[in-house]
């Protein structure tokens, strides 16, 4: 059956910008959206571009709290605001710019508007670039994240009986949604990340595994330095599917972060964009709906190819989809274009990564898949 996908972009989100000495950088979504467009992935049968709506704010208070949502608003445009910064807001991080609640609301929104295609069975896939802002709290700004989008998004599916597989891929640990639902068996986070003994935010380690009810549907993966793509997929099928095929979620909200790539300028993973694209291929061969959200990802260029190649995964055109196989396959080489080449792997680099990459699956083996009778 075809995949019915929908792209969240618009004009609108361009008008905001981070701070140019800033890491994050919200033009990421518009060349994505160029070259998804190039390739004839953003139009046809079964594809279509949503333009996101700024999250409401009855939506927004599911997740953040009103003296929150107060600061970020009021310190939104102005320079400095003493109860904001309390909140983080103002900080190196997450620094207040031009723009920066209606931004944070937009990008936050299309993710929403996500969800909600879902729920109404209007679309089977989505992706939102300007989404995954995996670290916001409550009442906090942190790591280059105001509003979290994906917490919000786990919220409204699971208000309607959905249970939900959060995974984030992201390098860094996606503290803002495991902690949101740290209590609840409703929604299972999955995050795989650097090691928080070097890495923002610091936490994430493979005894945090959820409290009360929640128990054991927090999973935290912590991979070491220069891990590549074998060690990456050897601990994500040795440890996500089989909890997915325990857990049957309705529904996969992914955190897609591209930091984890090599040469990203703020981590130390050694991916190629390759892990992404199987990734995806394993959440869809569950045949769940997928809302797929962007995140970190500070090598803007391999952000970029990773996100094309992604959604091009998610709407099935390397499976000679036959809504987009006609435009695809008259181009022999676009694949090959977005995909990156397989990197080297020295038995040096092998011999430091796999041992502890074998630890960590032997851990979360022990500590969590009893609980889901595995
Ligand atoms: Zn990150």
């Amino acid at each position: 059956m075809m995949r019915k996908s929908a792209f969240i972009y618009s004009k609108e989100l361009e008008k905001y910008h981070y701070p140019p000495e800033h890491p994050f950088n919200a033009i990421r979504a518009r060349k994505v959206r160029e070259i998804v467009e190039s390739l004839g992935l953003l139009s046809g049968e079964g594809i279509r571009e949503v333009p996101p709506k700024p999250a409401t704010r009855v939506e927004l208070k599911k997740f953040h709290t009103a003296r929150y949502l107060h600061a970020l608003k009021t310190a939104s445009g102005k320079h400095w605001d003493s109860d904001a910064l309390s909140m983080g807001i103002g900080t190196p991080d997450c620094p207040i710019f031009d723009g920066m609640y209606e931004y944070s609301l937009l990008a936050a929104g299309g993710t929403l508007v996500g969800a909600k295609l879902i729920l109404t069975n209007e679309a089977d896939v989505v992706f939102n670039p300007s989404g995954g802002l995996h670290h916001a709290g409550p009442e906090r700004a942190s790591g280059f994240c105001y509003i979290n989008d994906v917490a919000l998004a786990c919220i409204m599916l699971a208000e309607q009986g959905k249970r939900v597989l959060y995974l984030d891929v992201d390098v860094h640990h996606g503290d803002g949604v495991a902690y949101a639902f740290y209590e609840r068996c409703d929604v299972m986070t999955i995050s795989f990340h650097e090691n928080p003994r070097v890495l923002f935010p610091g936490t994430g380690f493979t005894n945090e595994i959820g409290e009360g009810e929640g128990k054991g549907y927090c999973v935290n993966v912590p991979l070491p330095i220069g891990t590549y793509d074998e060690a990456y997929m050897k601990a994500f099928e040795a440890i996500a599917l089989p909890l997915i095929g325990a857990f049957k979620p309705d529904v996969f909200v992914l955190q897609s972060g591209a930091d984890a790539l090599a040469g990203d300028p703020l981590a130390h993973l050694h991916l190629t964009n390759n892990v992404y694209a199987e990734v995806i291929n394993h959440l869809l061969s569950f045949q769940k709906p997928i809302l797929m959200a962007g995140g970190g990802g500070y090598n803007i260029e391999n952000t970029v190819r990773a996100w094309a190649l992604a959604w091009s995964v998610l709407c099935g055109a390397d499976t000679g989809n036959p809504a987009v196989g006609g435009v695809m396959l008259a181009n022999t080489d676009w694949q090959g274009g977005l995909r990156d080449r397989t990197l080297v792997i020295s038995d040096q680099q092998r011999d430091s990564v796999m041992p502890a990459v074998e630890a960590t699956i032997d851990a979360i083996k022990l500590k969590v898949f009893p609980i889901h009778g595995l």
